[in-house]
């Protein structure tokens, strides 16, 4: 196979993870604009190189062994508002939009602020916060299939629930996405008050990915991991946030291994307790 240039190649993972895990991509490249994607994708489709594309890893858990494909960086970052709808590169920064759609006194994004991800990754996980969710003000995603065609789907055609996207079934990228907000002249205060609240909860400028368990129907799972008195538990340096039950933090030793031995501790524990049975949210991406 020939490549072209721009790939790198055994480009360690664990750079491109909030939780600072992961294992070489076999290549490695960005795509910065969506051409770049399509013409990408299409390289892959033609010599049925495995791909996996990525925003700001910050809900993915790379394999020790990292990825046996070409991993592609998504950086499309355009900001195009006209309010009050706003069209905005997969790549760029989730959280940044929540504070720029506040601050111009826009209000359905304020939650994305401290979010640490790329919008891609936020349409993809259906990420959400305080109440509310991405699919909420979402309008239309772009996406480049896994022939490298460009397709705009509406959100009708598309299904979202709970930390879930049809993306989830879909073989391609996300490119762009449009929202839709609604003025509010309260919204910069709600949006401070949001972030003030995730900092005083959360560990933040620790490497974790965030939550690490859905919540089940009608419970917390940080709740229940708490009462199950598992704050503080380690394995091999991966550790129990003694801040937030739900996030598992690596203290700069951890592999994917021992975070998902220390998961899975979690989960047996919280069942032998509680009944209750937890399920990831934590992406687990494999080698193969
Ligand atoms: C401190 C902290 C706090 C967090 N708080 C929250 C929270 O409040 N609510 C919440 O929902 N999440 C939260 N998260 C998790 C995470 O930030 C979100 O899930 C975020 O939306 C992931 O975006 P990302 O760009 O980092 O995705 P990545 O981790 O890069 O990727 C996640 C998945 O999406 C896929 N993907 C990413 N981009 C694309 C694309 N362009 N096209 C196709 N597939 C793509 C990847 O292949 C992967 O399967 C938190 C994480 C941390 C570290």
């Amino acid at each position: 196979m020939s490549l072209p240039f721009r790939f790198e190649v055994e480009k360690p993972l664990s750079q491109y993870s909030t939780f600072g895990i992961g294992g070489p991509a076999r290549f490695f490249t960005e795509a910065n604009t969506i051409e770049e994607m399509q013409a990408l994708l299409s390289y892959c489709h033609q010599h049925q190189l495995p791909f996996l594309v990525i925003g700001k890893g910050s809900n993915c858990l790379f394999d020790d062994r990292g990825f046996d494909g070409l991993v592609i960086l998504n950086k499309i970052s355009f900001f195009q508002p006209d309010w009050p709808v706003i069209s905005v590169g997969a790549g760029y920064s989730f959280s940044l939009l929540g504070v720029q759609t506040a601050r111009n006194g826009w209000s359905g994004l304020e939650f994305a602020s401290g979010i640490p991800g790329s919008v891609g990754g936020a349409v993809f996980m259906n990420a959400g916060a305080s109440g509310s969710e991405t699919a909420d003000a979402l309008i239309e995603v772009s996406f480049v299939n896994a022939e490298g065609q460009l397709e705009v789907l509406s959100k009708t055609q598309l299904e979202f629930s709970y930390r879930f996207s049809s993306f989830h079934h879909k073989k391609g990228a996300i490119v762009a996405a449009k929202f839709l907000v609604s003025p509010c002249p309260e919204a910069r205060k709600k949006q401070l008050s949001i972030v003030e609240y995730r900092t005083r909860t959360q560990p933040y400028g620790e490497k974790s990915a965030g939550c690490v368990f859905r919540n089940p129907p009608e419970q917390s799972a940080g709740a229940l991991i708490q009462q199950a008195g598992l704050k503080g538990l380690s394995v091999g340096g991966a550790e129990v946030s003694s801040k937030h039950a739900n996030f598992i933090v690596n203290s700069g030793v951890a592999s994917a291994h021992s975070i998902l031995e220390l998961a899975e501790v979690v989960k047996q524990t919280v069942k032998e307790k509680t009944g209750v049975e937890l399920e990831l949210e934590i992406r687990c991406i494999p080698y193969r």
